[in-house]
């Protein structure tokens, strides 16, 4: 519910929009306060894609760190601003530009396919980027002759293996969100049990056991499809808790459990409206990205956003 203080933050932020010519660009698990005052609310697809079209000259990104540095590659002549200093995903934290050239040289005729939450630094390197959205899409676009190299994480990989057939090799071995590792495959068993009759849909950053026993796997807006569509009433949902809220917003006669309300990724939440608005009104914290890295890393996302 909003109080005084947040009316006063969200007219100043939009006043702000207005004369700065500035536009919000919210990942879906930020707070609902902050997808309130958005221009845009997506997953990676949709703030990529969102990034490649816009004429504002600012641009504030509600997200982690590699979101923001797409934004800024995408957009080398405009001003990309983050509300928090290093909002770091420790997912795209697990994939140094070292470890993915050394995988390249262990596996030379290989193609290399990021998952979109990896640092501008490693995403120069690769042929191709994806995201939970167009994975299937793009990995099945790659050459087929070669083995993909994928990461940075794992149960991202299993997703698109199991779904293409395509052999894919995971870098690092190990990489993975640890707000989807949180749920294990006997919470999902646990709650099977509290709700029989709920369909289970999940994020492919979840753990491959419990990607086996699910109804539906996708990206969130994937998920919001199921839902709506699905002839069920009930749904165990297990990504971030507010994308649970997001669909009880979404298919108000339906009615979905979290995993558990625990799960949540803080990194996300940490942006406010008073830290949207200092954003807006000191044009801080600039996101940039070395121009001989961001030529290279707009190679690969262009080449998504045509697969897409
Ligand atoms: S949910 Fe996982 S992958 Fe997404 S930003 Fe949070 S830590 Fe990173």
């Amino acid at each position: 519910m909003q109080n005084n203080t947040d009316n006063g933050h969200i007219e100043r932020i939009e006043q702000l929009k207005r004369e700065k010519n500035a536009i919000i660009l919210a990942h879906n698990y930020e707070r609902p306060e902050i997808r309130a005052v958005a221009d845009v609310v997506s997953g990676s697809l949709g703030l990529a894609e969102a990034a490649n079209e816009t004429s504002a000259d600012i641009i504030v990104v509600c997200g982690v760190d590699f979101m923001a540095e797409m934004a800024a590659v995408m957009n080398p002549d405009r001003k990309v601003i983050s509300p928090v200093r290093n909002a770091t995903c420790p997912l795209a934290q697990q994939l140094s530009p070292r470890k993915l050239r050394d995988a390249k040289r262990a596996n030379p005729n290989s193609e290399v396919l990021l998952y979109m939450n990896a640092h501008a630094s490693a995403i120069a390197l690769a042929d191709c980027v994806c995201t939970a959205a167009n994975a299937l899409t793009v990995a099945e676009a790659m050459d087929h002759s070669s083995p993909i190299l994928f990461g940075p994480d794992r149960c991202v990989s299993y997703y698109i293996s199991k779904r293409t057939g395509r052999e894919l090799i995971a870098v690092p071995e190990n990489g993975a969100c640890p707000v989807h590792q949180k749920i294990s495959l006997e919470a999902l068993i646990a709650a099977k049990a509290a709700h029989p009759r709920a369909k289970v849909v999940a994020h492919p950053e979840c753990r491959p056991e419990v990607q086996d026993r699910t109804d539906y796997i996708g990206s969130t807006g994937g998920i919001v499809k199921f839902c709506k569509e699905a002839d069920a009433g009930e749904f165990l949902v297990a990504t971030d808790s507010g994308v649970s809220r997001m669909l009880e917003k979404e298919s108000p006669e339906k009615t979905f459990y979290p995993i558990s309300d625990a799960l949540v990724c803080p990194r996300m939440k940490v942006p406010t409206l008073a830290k949207v608005e200092a954003a807006l009104v000191n044009e801080k914290f600039r996101v940039v990205v070395p121009q001989e890295i961001a030529d290279a890393a707009r190679i690969p996302i262009e080449r998504m956003l045509e697969l897409s």
